[in-house]
């Protein structure tokens, strides 16, 4: 992936982070060393896989070699995601030589897409656990301690995790993911989620709001609700959206039944709304949202509420329709232009970022400059930019030949890459001289005497530390700026 500076969502410096929590009283004296990569969602996963071990006694270390358990959290999203962790498991192995009774175990999406062929490639591996298998980890660890090796890749119909608190990995204490549904049932052509997380479930809208209140009182000020399609979401007392009728589904989430019908769902807009009134002081965000998806039900609702950010991550990949069908996003070019037009008269203030991937099976160099175009037209303060990745398994690698040779991708992405920082300084720009509310999360990477926090529209702003606190909200005058990110002082 590439990516330009700023606060990202895939955060590179993220990737492959030993997870930590502070120690509780119960121990067994036992060591997680916890390894996560990709998305968010496998972020929060962590979270989910550390409470469950802390639950059987379970302490966190940041050093392999002292721990009794090696998780690795993987992502299977693209190739090259696949090849960092295989690497790493070869220092693991090396741990594991030093300390045989050493348990490794590979989580996450790569260890569901090769279920125990992983076992077989990987010999020094004891443990396969799919997504929707971490309750199952505690035996999972049983059988391997009394001498098998344990695989669970069973995808679940249900499993949301609702009742589950995850324990908070390594926050700055103010910004916290809250899963809020599993799976997906898009069927992207290029994408392996619905077969590596299964079918889409949404997760009990009482659990998302308790989880969020005890966030809150435990002084967190942010929430980002977390999904792969948030925009889908939709509860009517749990299971999979595919059981019930289209056209139920479909008037439910644009809010056109009849009142005592509309009431039985609680759908995205209807739960932004709730999370929105936890408590003023606290932000919400939200991804990944879905141009086919989403409603102006959520953007009305994003309005009524200063402290739902004004910020929206809206995947386009390609900017021309027939590679859009050929990805089966189901939206055109032109429904992707209406999409940005609603938001734009709906909130002239939201900023919108996006995904692209160049390079997909038979794109010509008239498409790919459609995507640039619609790039410039949409003017995107962020985005992630890859390379198309062929995956085993997906419709495209079943139907499509990944005919662009690695030069033309690597040309075209840096085509896109280049164009984006343009558009990202320039909306960077646009924020001078204008004062931004900033939530305070951290101190400046770059320099010890000054704090960093985001505005509503995710930009970073920078400015000098005073007597701030992390978890403040403040207001900021932004006087210069680098690509993507604001530098003022506190007014
Ligand atoms: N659910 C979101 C959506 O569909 O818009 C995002 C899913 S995915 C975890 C994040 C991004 O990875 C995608 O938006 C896409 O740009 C990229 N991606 C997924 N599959 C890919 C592939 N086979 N090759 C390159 N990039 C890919």
């Amino acid at each position: 992936m590439m990516s330009l500076e700023g606060f990202k969502i895939i955060d590179e410096s993220k990737q492959g982070e030993q997870m930590m929590v502070e120690p509780s009283g119960k121990s067994s004296g036992k060591k997680l060393f916890l390894e996560s990569y990709g998305c968010s969602m496998n972020f929060a996963d962590s979270e989910v896989v550390a409470s469950i071990l802390i639950g059987q006694g379970f302490q966190t270390t940041k050093d392999m070699n002292e721990a009794d358990v090696i998780f690795v959290n993987t992502c299977a999203i693209r190739d090259n995601a696949e090849q960092k962790i295989r690497s790493r498991l070869f220092e693991f192995k090396k741990a594991k030589r030093k300390k045989p009774e050493m348990i490794i175990g590979i989580l996450g999406c790569m260890a569901e897409r090769l279920k125990s062929q992983l076992l077989e490639e990987e010999k020094l591996v004891d443990i396969v656990a799919g997504p929707d298998s971490y309750r199952d980890l505690p035996n999972l660890l049983s059988q391997v301690e009394s001498g098998h090796r344990a695989v669970n890749v069973l995808l679940s119909r249900e499993e949301t995790y609702a009742d589950i608190s995850p324990v908070r990995l390594d926050q700055n204490g103010v910004t916290a993911f809250v899963s809020i549904m599993r799976g997906c049932d898009n069927m992207c052509s290029f994408c392996v989620v619905p077969f590596t997380r299964g079918r889409e479930r949404s997760r009990d809208p009482e659990s998302i709001i308790t989880e969020t209140k005890q966030l809150f009182e435990d002084g967190y000020r942010e929430v980002t609700l977390l999904g792969q399609n948030v925009d889908s979401y939709l509860w009517w007392g749990g299971g999979q959206k595919k059981e019930l009728p289209t056209e139920t589904v479909n008037a439910a989430l644009n809010h056109l039944l009849p009142e005592a019908e509309q009431s039985k769902f609680t759908t995205f807009a209807d739960l932004l709304e709730l999370v929105a009134q936890v408590h003023p002081d606290l932000r919400v965000r939200f991804s990944t949202s879905n141009p086919r998806d989403m409603t102006d039900a959520v953007l009305y609702s994003m309005t009524k509420f200063e402290n739902i950010c004004k910020y929206i991550h809206l995947p386009v990949q390609s900017g021309n329709t027939r590679i859009l069908e050929k990805m089966n996003r189901g939206y055109s070019r032109e429904d992707y232009i209406k999409r940005i037009e609603s938001i734009k008269k709906i909130m002239p203030e939201c900023s919108i970022s996006t995904d692209i991937i160049t390079g997909f099976c038979s794109e010509t160099e008239e498409e790919h400059q459609d995507t640039l175009s619609l790039m410039k037209w949409s003017k995107y303060f962020y985005a992630y930019m890859f390379s198309y990745s062929e995956r085993p398994g997906t419709a495209a690698e079943k139907k499509f030949e990944d005919d662009i040779s690695p030069a033309v991708k690597a040309r075209r992405l840096q085509e896109i890459v280049d164009l984006q920082r343009l558009l990202s300084e320039e909306q960077t720009k646009a924020g001078l001289g204008k004062i931004h509310k900033v939530l305070i999360e951290s101190v400046s990477k770059k320099s010890p005497d000054m704090l960093c926090g985001r505005n509503t529209q995710n930009t970073v702003v920078v400015f000098p530390k005073g007597n701030h606190k992390r978890g403040e909200y403040i207001n900021v005058l932004a006087t210069s700026c680098t690509s993507a990110t604001l530098i003022g002082t506190v007014v």
